[in-house]
């Protein structure tokens, strides 16, 4: 295989964001022959427009670093302002061309998603000019990885709402898993040293809820299935509008979804909640007028199962449904109040032999 064909099949077969990210990065510095070359995640929450290095291939070596693990944002994330370059060709029509003090050629340019929104930008140095031919490979690799991860983006989410879906909640909720910090683990308590207070023990926790449609089997008997599909997508334009950027939003199934909200103390969490159900209760649905959400929620911790979570937040939830509904309960509260009790192990975690 020439070199293109064994980058095009390397980017082809990657499964995941950061390996597509990495391979089409990889592929364009090695063919264009640059000294440098950058990928830098976008994102466009409510307020700043930010940028974080995600990917920096550098030398004849291609020596790569990936900073992003495709779930969460690169560690570095910050307001595009600090980056007055990339910020002037997020704007920009096309590639920017500039000269650096070394004698080198910068490119800059704008990739984006299927659905035409920013990506990321990618910013190619090397020596020399960077010539039609150079360019034309930059736009070929640029529409390869847009390409690739719209591929991904599809295989990811719900096609009604455009939420996530849920084979791809499980990725998640596992890699959470897989990430929390075990204070037994560290270095401290290898030497036998006191461990040192975290100020905001809880601030370390992820969170997650389940929210479901109240009555929507009526809505649906009532008002017909295309309606009901249409309270669906504005309930899950309602989340995006009510969870931050970084939290994660997913369509369970049927008319119930779940979020996995940051790392965050139990206050915020509840008032993001909490937030989501007073949102959707004052919101005014074409035709059918009010619709409420019943939301159940629960801490993720150390050695807990994907059932375990998934079991506690549920509980809440039905105890939400069965006192009242259009109400939002933490698990831990539940069991702290002597509303509910809390099982010693779930039968699906007891492994058999
Ligand atoms: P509760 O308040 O206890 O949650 O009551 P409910 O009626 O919301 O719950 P139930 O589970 O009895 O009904 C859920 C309904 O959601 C049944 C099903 O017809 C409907 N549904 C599931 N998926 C879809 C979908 O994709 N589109 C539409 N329109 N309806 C759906
Ligand atoms: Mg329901
Ligand atoms: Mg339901």
């Amino acid at each position: 295989m020439t070199p293109l064909f064994q980058h095009l099949d390397i980017i082809t077969r990657s499964r995941n964001r950061s390996e597509v990210e990495v391979a089409a990065v990889k592929a364009l510095h090695e063919l264009i022959g640059a000294s440098r070359t950058e990928l830098h995640k976008v994102f466009l929450p409510p307020g700043d427009i930010l940028a974080g290095l995600s990917v920096a291939v550098s030398g004849t070596d291609a020596n790569t670093i990936s900073h992003d693990d495709g779930f969460s944002w690169p560690e570095q994330t910050g307001s595009i302002e600090n980056y007055p370059l990339l910020a002037c060709c997020l704007a920009a029509k096309g590639p920017c061309l500039s000269s650096l003090p070394n004698g080198q050629q910068r490119c800059i340019t704008l990739i984006r998603n299927q659905m035409h929104e920013p990506y990321g930008l990618l910013q190619i140095e090397r020596d020399g000019a960077i010539d039609q031919t150079a360019l034309d490979l930059i736009e070929g690799f640029s529409a390869i990885l847009s390409n690739s991860l719209g591929m991904l983006e599809y295989s990811e989410t719900d096609t009604l709402t455009r939420l996530l879906n849920r084979k791809t909640f499980d990725e998640y909720l596992i890699n959470i898993l897989a990430n929390i910090p075990n204070p037994e683990d560290d270095t401290q308590a290898l030497l036998h040293l006191p461990h040192r207070r975290h100020s905001h023990p809880e601030a370390r926790n992820h969170w997650l809820g389940v929210m479901d449609i109240d009555k929507f089997k009526s809505i649906n008997d009532r008002f017909g299935h295309l309606i009901g599909d249409e309270v669906l997508i504005l309930v899950a334009n309602l989340m995006r509008e009510s969870f931050r950027a970084q939290d994660k939003l997913f369509r369970f199934g049927g008319e119930e979804f779940v979020a996995l909200l940051r790392p965050a103390e139990f206050d915020h969490a509840i008032g993001t909640f909490e937030r989501f159900r007073k949102r959707v209760e004052a919101f005014e649905f074409p035709q059918i007028g009010h619709v409420t959400v019943s939301i159940g929620f629960t801490q993720i911790k150390l050695g807990d199962t994907p059932s375990i979570i998934l079991d506690a937040a549920d509980e809440a939830l039905y105890w939400a449904k069965e006192h009242g509904r259009n109400q939002c309960h933490a698990y831990e509260v539940l069991i702290e109040e002597g509303k509910l009790q809390r099982h010693a192990t779930h039968v699906s975690d007891i492994e058999l032999f």
